[in-house]
């Protein structure tokens, strides 16, 4: 562990103290490959140690995570209400992963609200929220996944990890960092890495499972989305990509097809902010990407409802796209100074 906080670390080995407690592992909503990975992962180590985990996601995650090996009971909540409202009545300790605001958990927000059990954040975005009775909360950290690692570490528990556990923490650094191409300037991620090496996981195959089981639609796509929604303004080093409904459905959308969409903008020479926003039923989904020092978790916190990172956070807008469009391009001007200087 990088900082160690050993009055918590001590509060935290007392929750997990006893073996076969039943405890329910939930990260945030439109899970992504931290998400998934951090909160499988944690759960099977827990189970190997001899609790009963229930792992709950708000909604579906993508099916390209679908080969992830799953101990104890896997819940969406999306489709699984009944369940899940009993899982959380049944559990004695809450862990919530990869998320700091409590809204972030979606509709299953309430669950935590009412939970009586005690509750455990582990997570690396800015700012948490007070919202469990243990934070264990640190930016400098590449992924969840990594904290983690870390997490079990500390706690002694490292021995009842497996390769089930070393597949997940590498899915969720993997993800997390583009392949080990950003938020990785420290060390202590490449030595996290080795660890899961040594567990034995096959690196090649895991990127394999995730990066090549496309269909060919959603390749399509991405083609589709470069070359003819692709907006660049380079008098603001910005790019701008618009997905309507009537486009999703053309293309047989299914969740996490336009994943990672909002990053290829960033390889055009000169540009620093990549901007896409996809159009929902009632509202327009936003993900933000940049690189260097304009910090797009401010700009999404200020203007579209949302947060993450410095170079990745996410926000919605309760309009159209029209006029979401409208609204950010009106916005661009006041950050002109900001975009232009940084660095790249
Ligand atoms: P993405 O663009 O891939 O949905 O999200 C990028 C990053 O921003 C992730 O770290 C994610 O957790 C965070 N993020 C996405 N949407 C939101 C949001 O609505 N609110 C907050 N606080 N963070 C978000
Ligand atoms: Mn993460």
């Amino acid at each position: 562990m990088k900082k160690v906080d050993k009055e918590l670390f001590k509060k935290i080995a007392t929750i997990l103290g006893p073996v076969g407690t039943s405890i329910v592992v939930l990260t945030h909503h439109n899970p992504d490959g931290d998400a998934v990975g951090s909160a499988i992962g944690l759960a099977n180590l827990l189970a190997n140690r001899g609790h009963k985990t229930s792992i709950v996601f708000p909604n579906d995650f993508p099916a390209y995570y679908n080969w992830i090996v799953v101990k104890g009971e896997l819940l969406f909540y999306n489709r699984q209400k009944g369940k899940v409202k009993k899982a959380f009545n049944d559990c004695e300790i809450l862990i919530c992963v990869d998320f700091n605001t409590i809204s972030r958990a979606g509709k299953v927000e309430k669950y935590i609200q009412n939970f009586k059990g005690s509750t455990i954040l582990i997570d690396h975005h800015p700012d948490p929220e007070n919202f469990c009775n243990c934070t264990v909360s640190d930016v400098t950290y590449s992924s969840t996944a990594e904290l983690i690692f870390d997490f079990i570490t500390e706690l002694g528990l490292k021995k009842f990890m497996d390769i089930s556990v070393a597949e997940c923490l590498y899915t969720g650094i993997m993800t997390d960092t583009g392949s080990f191409s950003h938020n990785i300037s420290e060390p202590n991620t490449y030595k996290v890495v080795a660890e899961l090496l040594l567990q034995g996981i096959d690196a090649e195959k895991i990127h394999s499972n995730v990066y090549h089981k496309f269909s060919p639609d959603r390749m399509r796509f991405l083609g589709y989305c470069l070359h003819e929604k692709m907006e660049l303004l380079p008098e603001f080093r910005t790019a701008i990509i618009s997905i309507t409904r009537d486009e999703l459905k053309k293309f047989n959308f299914v969740p996490g097809d336009t994943e990672g969409f909002v990053n290829y903008p960033l390889s055009v020479a000169g540009i620093v902010f990549s901007a896409l926003f996809i159009e929902k039923d009632d509202h327009v989904k936003i993900s933000f990407r940049s690189k260097g020092a304009f910090p797009v978790n401010h700009f999404s916190s200020n203007h579209f409802s949302g947060g993450g990172h410095r170079n990745a956070a996410g926000g919605e807008e309760y309009a159209n796209l029209e006029n979401t469009l409208a609204k950010f391009r009106q916005l661009l001007p006041e950050y002109l100074h900001q975009l232009v200087n940084a660095e790249n």
